[in-house]
């Protein structure tokens, strides 16, 4: 995907850091500490499939140890490679600082083509290189916690869990080993669509902020903005969804593996994708025009682009034809390092990956926490709201009987007002406030330091001090 003379993904995450450490003061030792990858385990394992042995090549890689567990996804893609896994190891660390999630980076991935093995067989793939890590701490509840990622799900998160559990009987937090499980087999409501839920929160806050509006040349809110989204997977099709369908924006355009559809006057994410598993693709959507050459629609004019595919698709070829004032990066490091530089001479304003896709691993946190609490999430938080509530629903109706002003509250009200709060209720708002507060923290940085310039090395530099001042508390 990368163009030449592009740096490498990793070497891309390195200059971004490079660029933020400029503006701190961090001695050269303790940069250089953070900015590595402390170590990557690459493994290769056979499994008999089909009458034969296939290999197949895993890594893990753990960027960072200042906090533990590290944590980070596990990609399933043809594409996958050390360097790949390093720099999202690191883009890990950096976005768990950022949005306060007491964890390291972390990061794997195994070269597979998901879609060429069925469900027994990707189970049986999946078991077995989850064995080469358990054996090796790399899935551990206190050590390293994956998650899904590119080509995973929640299915290949409940074979791991059950996986680390068969290997570890004693074990009374091994739910905690994995995120992004099924509801039913430990997992939390709401965690599927976090991650793109986080990308609508994240524009949600960026247009409360007019300032922020107008560095991107744009006004108003996000009520008929029209937006074009890149891979439509678990997190652009959430992202896509929720946006279009309760903040009232206009998807005018849809880039898929086999092209890209458009259409002016919005298309409809679930009748798209429900297109999509019918037929494996875009083209044909009825109503919609299809261009095969689904890049060349990232250069499409429109309000805000949201690349929610993989890394490197806007890069030195294509980043001075992007008309888009306004970048949100659903996926981690889909503009490179050199088209970043170009972006920003042009004014186009980036929402970076390590805040914009936060959303996953900040519900994973709270399944995390709810496994090792070993009670339904929130529900200590939830009683003690509820007596508050009972309260004053009391107060109320009391100085109301005595004024004589004859207040009552309807019924259903009271009945939402008293026990509304659920769990995926308890998760939202959590992700909300998590994503408000971390916009802030960048936020500050950006409008206080306009030596900075803009939002990604504000992000980096948030993030890098935070790591900074853990490695220096523990005496580093
Ligand atoms: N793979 C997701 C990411 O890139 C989620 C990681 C997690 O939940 O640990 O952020």
């Amino acid at each position: 995907m990368l163009m030449q003379n592009e740096p490498s993904f990793r070497e891309s995450v390195d200059l971004m850091f490079d660029r933020a450490v400029k503006f701190m003061d961090l001695g050269p030792g303790l940069r250089e500490k953070i900015k590595v990858c402390n170590s990557t385990y690459t493994v290769r394992f056979g499994v008999r499939l089909r009458g034969k042995i296939e290999t197949f090549v895993g890594y893990r890689s753990v960027h960072s140890e200042h906090m533990e567990p590290v944590k980070g996804g596990i990609r399933y893609a043809t594409s996958v490679n050390q360097d790949e896994v390093e720099a999202l190891a690191a883009l890990m660390t950096y976005k768990c600082a950022l949005v306060e999630t007491p964890f390291g980076g972390s990061k794997g991935g195994l070269c597979i083509d998901p879609r060429a093995w069925d469900e027994h067989e990707l189970e049986q793939i999946t078991r077995r290189f989850a064995y080469e890590l358990i054996k090796r701490d790399l899935i551990n509840p206190a050590q390293n916690v994956p998650a899904p990622d590119m080509g995973t799900g929640e299915r290949e998160m409940a074979w791991i869990a059950d996986q680390y559990a068969r290997m570890n009987t004693t074990d009374i937090n091994a739910k905690a080993c994995v995120t992004g499980k099924p509801p039913h087999a430990g997992g939390i409501q709401g965690r599927v669509e976090a991650t793109g839920r986080g990308v609508q929160f994240a524009l949600r806050e960026f247009f409360r902020h007019p300032e922020d509006k107008a560095a991107a040349r744009l006004s108003g809110d996000l009520d008929g903005k029209r937006v074009i989204v890149q891979g439509l997977g678990n997190v652009g099709y959430h992202a896509a969804k929720f946006l279009s369908e309760e903040d009232g924006a206009l998807i005018i355009g849809i880039i898929e593996r086999d092209g890209a559809i458009v259409s002016d006057a919005g298309l409809e994410i679930e009748a798209v994708k429900h297109w999509i598993a019918q037929t494996g693709g875009v083209k044909g959507f009825p109503g919609a025009t299809y261009i095969e050459d689904g890049a060349s629609v990232l250069e499409q004019p429109c309000d805000i682009l949201i690349p929610a595919a993989m890394e490197g698709v806007i890069n030195r070829g294509n980043a001075e034809r992007i008309q888009a004032p306004l970048i949100i990066e659903a996926a981690n490091g889909p503009v490179t390092f050199g088209a970043d530089e170009i972006l920003r001479k042009k004014g186009t304003l980036i929402i970076p990956d390590m805040y914009a896709n936060a959303g996953g691993v900040t519900v994973s946190y709270f399944e995390w926490v709810k496994n090792l609490s070993h009670i339904r999430f929130g529900r200590m938080q939830r009683r003690a709201e509820e007596a508050r509530s009972r309260l004053m629903v009391e107060e109320l109706e009391r100085l109301s009987a005595d004024k004589g002003l004859g207040w009552t509250l309807s019924p259903d009200f009271k009945e939402k007002f008293l026990t509304g709060s659920d769990e995926l209720a308890l998760v939202r708002s959590g992700l909300d406030d998590t994503m408000r507060t971390a916009y802030q923290s960048m936020r500050d940085v950006w409008h206080g330091r306009p030596e900075v310039g803009d939002l990604r090395v504000a992000a980096y530099i948030v993030a890098i001090d935070r790591v900074a001042k853990t490695y220096k508390s523990k005496g580093l």
